[in-house]
């Protein structure tokens, strides 16, 4: 199993966090002494137990290691897109939830997973309940393709698709059916290449994984021989990691086909494609072309397939022919989640993490971003005037209903998906949800107060 290093990219992991708060600017990450007195230390809730929430959740640890911190997740399972969005070969990139792991089960840190705040419990009952509040709620829906398609075409998102192959519980197991031998894929971020890379990878490259082997054989069914990859911006532009672009350039048996590139277009991108063309491998098994300045304007259906028309400078210059279409442009908030406006603009909650810069940037950026919205509380904290205390979990447990998971139940999901790992895999997930919930239930909850 590969884990390039540096898998996003340093730029985007180094955006700045800006303040949804502008009036209280970020302060020092670790200003002060740890308070050592529970009496002092605030009632924290934190919705979205992804990266963000994690991380949002060790900086406040640090600072007030008495403090009530309840991490609450709208499914029974820690974590967020580091289980069911980083690709599943990519594990190394999935280790980061071992340090995670430690605050739950040392720090004192509460999960309090399959509620989903603004369903089971109101935003406005949570904000009420907590001194402090943090969304971390991420952006969960791909970005809509927002061009004329016929409604025959097959077009489907690659988070979707990744969400599948990792064991997303909520992804609809139709969605996962052969993609045919033609695809095009539109974006040239990390998210296509991990898709390319999931559907032209020979089989044995997913050795180690926690891939959802029937996700993997339904979309490869028909094994899938060309790939298209189109692109906006120019290959000097692209989004891609470079360590990512590499792994596909080196998938045996794969041909590289960088497509119209002049002697204009230069850079790291532009010389392994065109070294990785000059070496194809002795038995190719699959094709993967790149177009670079290549604007996707329509997609029709002849024969049953997609037809994309691609623009250059505002005139036609090519079609693309494909079974299936994904897009991997990027990620919105899923409308059909609750709505948080009611308390976005309260004094006391904060917002971390993809949810709140958008869909940019990795774990990394995430860390920089949650301790950022951490120092911003502590600040606020510190300077606000003495306040009466709220009352935090005690207040609201009697709505978490039955279907609650705390720790304990993550931790018995986890053993019996690595004990009945498929050969090969180094874990398999439960992929329903009334599986999860049966697998987390437990005598006696430790998310009780
Ligand atoms: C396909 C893919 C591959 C990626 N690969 C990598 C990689 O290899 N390396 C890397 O560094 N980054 C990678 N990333 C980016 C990384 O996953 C994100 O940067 C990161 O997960 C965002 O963290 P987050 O905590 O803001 O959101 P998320 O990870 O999405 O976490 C949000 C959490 O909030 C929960 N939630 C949402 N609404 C509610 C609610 N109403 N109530 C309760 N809970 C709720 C969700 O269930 C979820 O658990 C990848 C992303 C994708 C999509």
């Amino acid at each position: 199993v590969s884990s390039p290093t540096g898998w996003w990219p340093t730029s985007r992991s180094q955006l700045p966090c800006d303040d949804a708060h502008p009036s209280r600017a970020p302060g020092p990450a670790q200003p002060g002494a740890a308070h050592d007195s529970g009496a002092a230390a605030p009632t924290i809730a934190i919705v979205g137990s992804g990266p963000s929430g994690c991380f949002a959740a060790q900086s406040l640890r640090k600072r007030w290691p008495h403090a009530e911190i309840t991490v609450f997740d709208a499914l029974p399972v820690p974590y967020g897109l580091i289980r069911y969005g980083i690709a599943p070969d990519h594990q190394g990139n999935k280790a980061v939830s071992r340090q995670f792991d430690r605050l739950f089960e040392r720090q004192g840190v509460r999960f309090v997973g399959g509620i989903e705040v603004g369903t089971q419990i109101s935003y406005e009952v949570l904000a009420d309940a907590y001194d402090i509040v943090v969304l971390a709620t991420g952006m969960e829906a791909d970005r809509p393709l927002d061009i004329p398609q016929s409604p025959a075409a097959r077009v489907v998102g690659a988070g979707a698709i990744m969400r599948g192959l990792n064991g997303d519980p909520t992804v609809a197991r139709e969605l996962l059916g052969p993609v045919g031998e033609r695809v095009a894929v539109i974006g040239t971020g990390n998210v296509s290449l991990d898709v390319v890379r999931m559907l032209v990878a020979p089989i044995g490259q997913f050795t180690g994984s926690d891939v959802d082997d029937d996700a993997l054989t339904g979309l490869r069914r028909i094994p899938v021989r060309h790939v298209e990859v189109v692109g906006r911006s120019p290959v000097a532009r692209a989004k891609f990691d470079l360590a990512g672009l590499r792994e596909i350039c080196r998938l045996p048996g794969v041909v590289i086909r960088p497509v119209g590139l002049t002697s204009a277009d230069t850079g790291d991108f532009a010389d392994l494609l065109r070294a990785a063309e000059q070496e194809p491998p002795e038995t190719a098994t699959a094709e993967v072309r790149f177009r670079f300045d290549s604007i996707p304007a329509r997609i029709d259906v002849a024969d049953g397939k997609a037809v994309m028309q691609i623009d250059r400078d505002g005139s036609v210059r090519d079609t693309v022919v494909a079974d299936t279409v994904i897009s991997a442009i990027g990620f919105v908030h899923r409308v059909d989640r609750p709505d948080q406006s009611a308390i976005l603009n309260q004094p006391n909650v904060f917002v971390a993490g993809w949810r709140r810069r958008g869909a940019v940037g990795g774990v990394a950026a995430n860390r920089k971003c949650a301790q950022e919205v951490a120092a911003t509380i502590i600040a606020a904290v510190e300077a606000g005037p003495p306040r009466p205390p709220r009352p935090g979990t005690r207040s609201v447990q009697h709505l978490f209903g039955s279907g609650v998971v705390d720790f304990g139940g993550w931790q018995q999901i986890d053993a019996h998906e690595v004990q009945n790992a498929r050969a090969g895999r180094c874990r398999s997930k439960a992929v329903n949800l009334r599986t999860l919930h049966a697998l987390g239930r437990r005598e006696a909850l430790s998310c009780s107060v």
